[in-house]
């Protein structure tokens, strides 16, 4: 095997065996602007460098050999795998509405290490490393900070707090890159968590598969193995990054019985066009991947240039649905700025409502109607699932409760609408209610 990126041919040839042995490849990541000049041949002027240098001081590099081998050497600068790795001088243009940590994530920390949003499932970060940064990581704030891996012990506190909490039925590892564990380490947390018995499912996000496929191996395998069911996301951005290498750590994963799910970002420049996107998706369901969310870029710091208007995912989507099978189109998602959570967004399909009928549209531009049922014995909810017709049968029914919208909905809470605590109109009210001593 060679390492072909010299286009000077001073090319450095590497062993097989050595290239695919992630652990060299973590060893030889590239860090310096030096080290990647020296293996691609590419010459930045003085100029250049200066602005580099200091965009790595802020923001560092790191791209590994294997992922900086798939960039096209003689159209780097538009290259996708070139623009998600390498430092942009735009990256230090950080505007008012951008934030170092958009999604509250370390304000809705109840322990260290943990993120708890939603009802029913915790974000653990078992890792501050990845093997390649990003240029677009929402989690840019970390990036650089001094690599840590929590020790066991650290990690205590949010084990402790998902034991306690036993409506956390979904524990979900990321970072960093969780990968970035050792077999043995790895394996010592997922047992930890799959030994809490209201834990049903783990994930694992991960974007080894993508930027680092050798670290998929047998032995790591041998470990996923024993904690199913287990669900990895992982992050393929662009049909370029489907190597041979990348399928066949995809099926080693998949036949071992893991689900898997891709996680893409929308990036300006690298796969804001539907048939990069629609390439992807059918190429990913292709390798047992389904495509689970589109994210519209996050408002983190530096990373304006990368950012589309939203209504390009919106466009984005009206190419996939109804155009390519139903499996291998993504939620396009917006992960709301303090903290609300993914947010899905897509074409409207419903043109119309009559009392009886609904217009839609579908994907060709057929406007159809649906007749309703004129007679529907809806069956009124008291949340008493015991003595319901419908058969849930379930002893957890009773004491299901409502959250936000579904409030609304529902038959038996007395809410009609929801209304946010810091609201203007109520802290008038608060302050009204103090003056009036009637
Ligand atoms: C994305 C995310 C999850 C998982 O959300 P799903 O929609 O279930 O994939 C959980 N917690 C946090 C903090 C998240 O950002």
């Amino acid at each position: 095997m060679i390492f072909t990126i010299n286009r000077e041919k001073k090319q450095k040839r590497v062993k097989k065996t050595k290239w695919e042995d992630w652990r060299w490849q973590i060893k030889h990541t590239i860090k310096t602007l030096q080290q990647f000049e020296n293996i691609t041949g590419i010459k930045f002027s003085d100029e250049e460098k200066q602005v580099l240098e200091n965009t790595i001081k802020k923001f560092p590099l790191s791209i590994t050999p294997y992922y900086l081998s798939l960039i096209d050497l003689n159209n780097f600068k538009t290259d996708p795998v070139y623009l998600q790795s390498f430092p942009s001088p735009k990256e230090m243009n950080v505007y008012k509405h951008e934030m170092p940590d958009p999604l509250h994530e370390d304000k809705d920390s109840p322990a260290p290490y943990l993120t708890h949003r939603y009802p029913d499932r915790v974000l653990l970060h078992v890792s501050n490393l990845c093997s390649m940064y990003c240029r677009h990581c929402t989690r840019k704030r970390k990036v650089g900070d001094k690599d840590s891996i929590p020790v066991f012990e650290e990690l205590e506190a949010a084990f402790k707090y998902i034991e306690n909490n036993k409506k956390i039925r979904d524990v979900l590892l990321s970072g960093g890159d969780p990968l970035m564990l050792s077999d043995e380490y790895l394996d010592k947390i997922l047992n930890r968590i799959s030994l809490i018995p209201h834990v049903e499912v783990i994930r694992i996000g991960t974007r080894m598969p993508v930027v680092l496929p050798y670290r998929i191996t047998n032995s790591l395998i041998k470990v996923l193995k024993k904690y199913q069911p287990l669900y990895i996301n992982t992050h393929f951005n662009h049909p370029r990054e489907l190597t041979s290498s990348a399928k066949k750590a995809l099926a080693m994963l998949a036949n071992s019985g893991i689900v898997l799910g891709n996680q893409s970002v929308l990036l300006s420049g690298v796969n804001d066009c539907p048939r990069i996107i629609k390439t992807l998706c059918q190429k990913l369901v292709q390798n047992r991947v389904r495509p689970y969310y589109l994210y519209q870029c996050d408002l983190s710091e530096g990373l304006t240039h990368f950012r589309t208007p939203i209504n390009k995912g919106i466009e984005i989507l009206e190419s996939l649905i109804g155009h390519t099978s139903g499996f291998a189109r993504p939620t396009y998602v917006i992960d709301a700025p303090g903290g609300g959570g993914k947010i899905p967004v897509e074409p409207n399909y419903v043109i119309s409502h009559g009392t009886n009928k609904v217009i839609l549209r579908n994907y060709e531009g057929i406007i159809t109607t649906y007749k309703e049922p004129d007679y529907y014995e809806a069956t009124f909810c008291d949340r008493d699932c015991i003595s319901c017709k419908l058969q849930l049968n379930l002893d957890e029914a009773n004491k299901f409760s409502t959250i936000g919208i579904e409030k609304l909905l529902s038959d038996t809470d007395k809410t009609i609408s929801l209304i946010p605590s810091v609201n203007q109109r109520l802290k008038r009210r608060k302050k009204i209610k103090k003056n009036d001593k009637r």
